[in-house]
């Protein structure tokens, strides 16, 4: 593996690469790896032939009062867990060397990113759009990974990469948790012992929702209330949002009875944290796609 931090040197490496026959594979990150990042990694290094991996703190996607600063670091830890995972380049540039002064564009979606986490986090997803934009120019990658732990950003990537027709698959990955049911995050390291113990409520209401919708549920509002009521009885835990949005277009919905997302954000103890199932129905049957255990091979929804 080798370490790059300037755009030139990146770009280098990729170019040879294709030049050789030879597909890219990316995975966008800001570091701090746990299973979820490494799954994507494993995922682009069965599937391609350079496997690219970023490393930056993107201080465009962070708000005024967000956690910028404190955002855990271990380039160290990191930089052992791509090489053990097969990456080829990890990118670990400056902002200096992202976002040059005179920069003046940005990349905006429209629509899918007023609701979920952008309406409470203002400016959030152009941030994002736009590093990943630049990142997918820098790197030319054939395929690009994403976690659905974060299911409105891969919306929001997949619409941009159609809506400017780049040459990328955007790859979505199930979502990784901890075998109590706790979504993977670089935020969980803010979690004390109580509020960690607190955070698991999370995905417990998700589980719950997805239980009544396999039971027969089909009222958006009946399910968005039973995960209200769940999570309002937790001591430490306070519920930013939970909708129940089109998967595709993130609209809300009143019925559940095509592809959804049930997705909520909630403050735990210090941290804001995410989490989601997306239902799908095949032959109209409410399959819950909530990911998988890092110790297991995935979470069972028992039918009715
Ligand atoms: P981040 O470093 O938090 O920006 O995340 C980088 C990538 O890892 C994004 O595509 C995330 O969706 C993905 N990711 C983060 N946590 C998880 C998880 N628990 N399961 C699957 N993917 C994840």
């Amino acid at each position: 593996m080798i370490t790059l931090t300037t755009i030139a040197d990146v770009r280098a490496a990729c170019d040879a690469a294709r030049a050789a026959g030879r597909r890219v594979g990316f995975v966008p990150t800001m570091g701090f790896f746990h299973e979820g990042h490494r799954s994507l990694m494993r995922a682009a290094r069965a599937n391609d032939d350079l496997v690219v991996v970023s490393l930056f703190v993107n201080p465009t996607q962070f708000g005024p009062n967000e956690d910028l600063a404190a955002y855990p670091r271990d380039l160290e830890g990191d930089t052992a867990a791509a090489q053990a995972e097969g990456v080829d380049v990890l990118f670990m540039p400056t902002v200096a060397e992202m976002y040059p002064a005179g920069a003046r564009t940005t990349v905006h979606v429209d629509g899918l990113t007023e609701r979920l986490c952008g309406a409470s986090r203002p400016g959030h997803f152009d941030g994002v759009t736009t590093v990943v934009a630049k990142l997918f120019s820098i790197v030319g990658p054939s395929r690009a990974y994403f976690g659905r732990k974060d299911a409105q950003q891969l919306a929001v990537i997949r619409r941009m990469a159609t809506d400017l027709d780049l040459p990328v698959a955007v790859v979505g990955c199930p979502l990784v948790r901890e075998t109590d049911g706790l979504a993977l995050s670089s935020r969980n390291v803010y979690l004390d012992g109580e509020a960690r113990q607190a955070a698991t409520i999370l995905s417990g209401s998700l589980y719950l929702a997805s239980e009544a919708v396999v039971r027969g549920q089909r009222d958006a509002a009946a399910v968005r209330q039973l995960i209200v009521d769940t999570v309002g009885n937790a001591p430490q835990v306070r519920l930013d949002y939970v909708e129940i949005v089109d998967a595709a277009t993130l609209e809300p919905v009143d019925e559940l009875t095509t592809d959804t997302l049930v997705a909520l954000a909630a403050f735990v103890g210090k941290a804001r944290l995410i989490d989601n199932v997306t239902i799908s129905f095949p032959a109209g049957v409410p399959t819950p796609d909530l990911g998988v255990l890092t110790a297991s091979s995935g979470m069972q929804i028992e039918s009715a």
